[in-house]
């Protein structure tokens, strides 16, 4: 298409330089028509514009003769979308209104009209002719009278300069539109960095849709020849078609193949573009397009949308990986987890275990060994709060002759019921253990002397008159007792305790039974005596 230069003077012969040197005859029979077309329309005598073909631009040349004229002719340009790129402007136009204005003017109805202020001399500043521009290089002085070689280069430069904006622009533009498909992509991607393929497939179809609005194309397609077959996404003529099998659309195809086969690079050809989608070394497919007109984007927009789709594409293989990677690592996890559960299971029978190897199984109250590996814990318990505490052993007296006279399970039985006497007399904190056969150790946390005396007494009495119900028989028995209270220090062990405890049971048995006897340091106290309970058989 050619460039539209529009010429502003009231001298004719000035006008006829700017036609002569930029639309000098050279247009063939097309300008001359579209010239006597744009004449008849515009019924403008003198300043219809002539059609020239000159190396390296082509100029369709507006010329106007008052400053109002051409006003009307940008404007009426702009009205069927036709911008003027350069106009050269007489300042000095006796009649109408000056070069100056008549710029303002325009300027008003087009920024981007590059200008030539043409003066003999100037009667203006550069300062107030610089107000009607924003930019410093939208215009420049040119003077009369001019060589048709100053005017050709002067043309030439602003048009160029014209052109470079036109195309920076369309990159902006281009870029933005791109910025907005990128982050349609990215909407639709999320922050998932692996896209199962069907979502891929409706991705890049959403892709090329983008790229072709961007590229301004009707027809495009992305087409992957995969291993496991061919994928092609067409939009426009070619979304109906099947590529390979489409006689009509060989030069695309053959287009597409060299683009993939040997070129790493976008190749335009006219009004079609295809773009390698490349991985490393290897060539994934094509993206392809075809224009209405002849392409004239930069490059980096097709390899910008290139590398998006094979982002994606990538992405996609990588999710069929990692979802192969997943399905193994969910197996494993499986397996750890049954692990797990069976770890934990026996965990619990452990604890279980544990648990049952402290309770004596004849009477249900903890065991000796309950003794030795928890008691030590009570006594610190007792120390770290300062409280006395009491421990008392507790045996049945004459037992063996309980064994004798009901047999085993007799004194298992009376066993049983006598541990029941006392676990009704100890509180939750109170530590109450079968120690030997038929030994007791009951320790009390938080307890005086008086009192400990009293919970002493007290277990004794209740022994001494409950009465167990054997069969048909009742057994009696009594116990004897040994009790030390202490205030715990750091010197006290299970042992020493017990220990001291025994000692005062040996006393209370050797006194005569069922009593008890507190130790103290120097002796051992006498409790209560009551004097030899033997077995009351009934
Ligand atoms: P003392 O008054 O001096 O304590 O006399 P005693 O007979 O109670 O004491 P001795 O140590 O002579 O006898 C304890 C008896 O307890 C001997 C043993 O057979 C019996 N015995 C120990 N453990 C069990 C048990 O689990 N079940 C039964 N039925 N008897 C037991
Ligand atoms: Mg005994
Ligand atoms: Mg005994």
């Amino acid at each position: 298409m050619n460039t539209s230069i529009i010429c502003v003077d009231d001298e004719p012969g000035i006008i006829e330089a700017y036609v002569n040197t930029l639309a000098a005859n050279k247009g063939g029979d097309g300008d001359i028509q579209n010239m006597l077309a744009r004449r008849k329309r515009r019924k403008v005598g003198e300043t219809e514009p002539t059609a020239s073909v000159r190396q390296p631009y082509a100029y369709d040349v507006f010329t106007a003769s008052s400053g109002e004229e051409a006003v009307e002719i940008v404007r009426e340009q702009l009205a069927a979308s036709r911008q003027i790129a350069v106009g050269f402007f007489d300042m000095a136009m006796p009649g109408g209104i000056d070069g100056a204005e008549t710029i303002r003017r325009i300027r008003e109805l087009d920024k981007q009209m590059l200008c030539a202020v043409v003066t003999a001399y100037t009667d203006r500043s550069t300062h107030q002719l610089g107000n009607l521009f924003e930019r410093q290089d939208d215009w420049l002085y040119f003077n009369k009278p001019f060589s048709s070689g100053e005017l050709e280069q002067t043309a030439y430069h602003l048009v160029t300069a014209w052109n470079q904006r036109r195309r920076e622009e369309s990159l902006v533009t281009n870029l933005e539109m791109m910025q907005n498909g990128l982050l349609w992509i990215l909407k639709a991607v999320g922050n998932i960095n692996r896209i199962p393929p069907l979502v891929m497939e409706a991705l890049l179809e959403g892709l090329l849709r983008h790229y072709l609005k961007l590229i301004q194309a009707d027809d495009g397609f992305i087409y992957l020849p995969q291993n496991n077959g061919p994928v092609y996404f067409g939009l426009g003529k070619f979304g109906a078609c099947e590529i390979l099998v489409d006689r009509g659309r060989e030069l695309q195809w053959s287009m597409a193949r060299q683009a993939m086969d040997q070129n790493r690079q976008t190749i335009i050809d006219g009004n079609m573009a295809a773009t390698p989608l490349i991985v490393g070394d290897e060539s994934l497919g094509i993206l392809f397009a075809e224009t209405r007109e002849t392409i004239d984007h930069d490059p980096r927009l097709f390899d910008m949308y290139a590398t998006q789709a094979v982002n994606m594409i990538h992405n996609s293989t990588l999710y069929e990986e990692l979802n192969i990677r997943n399905l193994e690592l969910n197996r494993k996890n499986q397996e750890l987890m049954e692990l797990l559960d069976k770890l934990t299971q026996s965990e619990n029978l452990q604890q279980k275990f544990k648990k049952l190897s402290l309770i004596d199984t004849l009477t249900g109250i903890h065991n000796r060994r309950y003794v030795e590996t928890q008691l030590q814990e009570d006594i610190n318990q007792a120390r770290r709060e300062g409280v006395s505490a009491a421990c008392l052993m507790v045996d049945i007296d004459h037992f063996k002759l309980v064994n004798d006279t009901y047999g085993h399970n007799g004194g298992d039985y009376v066993l049983q019921e006598v541990a029941k006497v006392f676990k009704q007399h100890t509180r939750t904190g109170d530590t109450i253990s079968r120690y030997g056969g038929e030994e007791f150790l009951v320790f009390y946390m938080d307890i005086d002397r008086e009192y400990a005396e009293k919970l002493c007494e007290r277990l004794r009495k209740s022994v001494e008159d409950a009465c167990f119900v054997f069969g048909s028989t009742e057994i009696k028995v009594t116990v004897s007792i040994g009790c030390a209270v202490f205030v715990p220090s750091v010197h006290d062990t299970v042992n020493g305790i017990i220990a001291k405890a025994d000692q005062a049971l040996y006393m209370a048995k050797a006194q005569g039974r069922n009593r008890f006897v507190f130790f103290d340091d120097h002796s051992v106290d006498e409790g209560e005596n009551h004097g030899e309970t033997l077995i009351a058989l009934r």
